[in-house]
């Protein structure tokens, strides 16, 4: 039988509500349960993947093909384990669910509505982990308390409390406690007002966390304990950290496993076993080397666009002992520069980043031709193998007009060509060569050696492919296919062979890096630009 924490945020957007959820899901781990977490989303699109990365960030992708919020890269990243579809719920996908059984005449006779045939939908798929054999269920509930989107969700939490057994769910609230710099004060009144607007929905938390830039004093524990209706020791602070790696270990220093799991009447298996978050910390923190690496992409406005890389280079970073200064180039502020090396110089590693579009693409080519002619370390990623293969084509083929017909479609040379299962496709939604795919490696591959294995699995989002017709051409230049898969003779990896790290992948090796596995191939890479600035010096 499962146990449920269900969290909520309230003030404000943005507390890192999958950060400590992350978090606490970790420590449970750690203490010998089985915990997996699920994120319900209040927005109506059926999954993040049709949004535009500036709209909410990165899409993250599972090993099931599901396109997900970011937030599930950080539950992978701190539990280590694999993320499903069951994980991420929208609304769009609950109603969706309601209105096509309601079509097949499954509701017949009755007037269809939010309430009970919404929420129930709502308590069905968060229970569906239930059955997979877990002690506890982290749920995130998206958006802020007081939203109107929330509140189908809220009512299902609330009457889940209900439904199941005495001490088998935890309410948990995410607040802020903001700092009035003028008068030198820490305020609790909107922690009061949001758990106000939380128990008008009938809720009364049970654990409150409170974001804070400042200490909160005993004072301050105790006011919130008293106006929020909540034990002393279930006022938990959760100060701004250097990292979001140390949060699991701030959270244990306030006690917040051991409270949630006196609430839910469990007994730790053991003690916190954390020693190798623990070492990756420490590495972390005191690196004994330095790069500097060129992200060369298109969303760089929004960070989060690019979250699942910049959070593979905090892992490989750590594990070479290596502090990564990660420079966010816009590809289009190359396109009509002439100094390119002057520009580029100072970096030890070039990696070009996923995307989708022409826009700014001849500058990536540019920053390709510098990283293959000049032996830097460089590292292209879905349309940044794709944009490699075009430089290639045209700059030591001599194929002129070679190009992807995702950029060009009338190209007399389509080196880099849609799938041709996608050809008929029109729709947007869950269309795309999504999940998990085998990759062949070939023995006399650096990649081989990299990975140490001829079998691997990644994960993919993409349309377009490199195109087989040229494939004898370009390995007869020296850029070969390492990688292919087994099924379908795609290919999935090349590499420069008179370069000394030259990698292009049609896969998103990102998204399954984590603390405790960091992604081989970013780790060959940083070992690679320490290499080079070691060089050059
Ligand atoms: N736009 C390219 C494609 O669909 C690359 C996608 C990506 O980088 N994820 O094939």
């Amino acid at each position: 039988m499962s146990k449920y924490v269900f969290i909520t945020g309230g003030v404000t957007s943005s507390l890192g509500k999958g950060i400590i959820a992350a978090s606490l899901a970790k420590l449970l781990q750690s203490r010998g349960f089985r915990v997996t977490i699920q994120k319900f989303d209040p927005y109506i699109n059926v999954d993040p993947g049709t949004l535009n990365p500036y709209e909410h960030g990165e899409c993250y992708v599972t090993n099931d093909g599901a396109e997900t919020d970011l937030d599930l890269g950080h539950y992978e990243r701190f539990l280590n384990t694999p993320m499903s579809q069951a994980n991420n719920v929208t609304t769009g996908r609950i109603y969706q669910t309601v209105i096509n059984k309601e079509r097949a005449g499954d509701y017949l006779g009755k007037t269809v509505q939010v309430i009970p045939h919404i929420t129930d939908e709502i308590k069905r798929r968060m229970r569906l982990q239930g059955d997979k054999g877990y002690d506890i269920i982290i749920t995130e509930i998206g958006g802020t308390v007081g939203d109107i989107e929330s509140l189908p969700y809220l009512e299902s939490i609330r009457q889940l409390r209900q439904e199941l057994s005495d001490h088998d769910t935890v309410f948990l609230h995410l607040t802020l406690i903001p700092y009035l710099s003028a008068a030198k004060e820490l305020k609790t009144k909107p922690t009061q007002h949001s758990v106000k607007e939380l128990l008008t929905t009938g809720i009364q938390p049970d654990v409150l966390v409170c974001r804070t830039e400042h200490p909160i004093n005993k004072e301050i524990r105790q006011k919130l304990a008293l106006f929020c209706n909540v034990e002393r020791n279930s006022v938990i602070e959760a100060i701004d950290a250097e990292s979001i790696y140390d949060v699991p270990l701030l959270m244990l220093k306030e006690g917040l496993d051991k409270i949630v799991l006196a609430k839910l009447h469990l007994k730790s298996k053991h003690e916190p076993e954390l020693e190798l978050w623990r070492n990756f910390l420490a590495k972390l923190k005191h690196p004994l080397h330095e790069v500097n690496i060129g992200l060369i992409g298109k969303y760089h406005e929004l960070r989060d666009a690019y979250k699942s890389i910049y959070e593979a280079f905090v892992h490989a970073g750590a594990v070479n002992e290596c502090h990564i200064n990660i420079e966010a180039i816009h590809s289009e502020s190359l396109e009509n520069l002439d100094a390119i090396p002057e520009r580029l110089q100072h970096l030890h590693g070039i990696l070009i980043a996923p995307g989708f579009g022409e826009r700014g693409i001849e500058g990536k080519y540019k920053a390709i031709e510098y990283a293959r002619t000049q032996g830097v370390p460089f590292f292209g990623i879905c349309l940044g193998l794709q944009s490699a293969i075009v430089e290639f084509a045209r700059h030591v083929l001599h194929i002129r007009d070679a190009a992807s017909t995702e950029v060009n479609p009338k190209t007399k040379n389509p080196v880099v060509d849609m799938m041709p299962e996608q050809k008929g496709i029109t729709a947007k939604g869950g269309t795309m060569r999504l999940g998990s795919f085998a990759c062949k490696i070939k023995k006399d591959s650096k990649v081989f050696k990299i990975y140490g294995n001829d079998l691997i699995h990644e994960r993919h989002r993409h349309r377009w492919e490199f195109n087989n017709k040229y494939l004898e051409e370009f390995e007869s230049h020296g850029f070969k296919s390492v990688g292919v898969n087994p099924s379908t003779k795609l290919v999935e990896i090349m590499e420069l062979k008179s370069h000394p790290w030259f990698v292009g992948v049609q896969f998103h090796p990102e998204l399954q890096s984590t603390v405790e596995n960091p992604h081989p191939l970013f780790v060959s890479f940083i070992q690679a630009a320490i290499r080079f600035k070691m060089k050059e010096q």
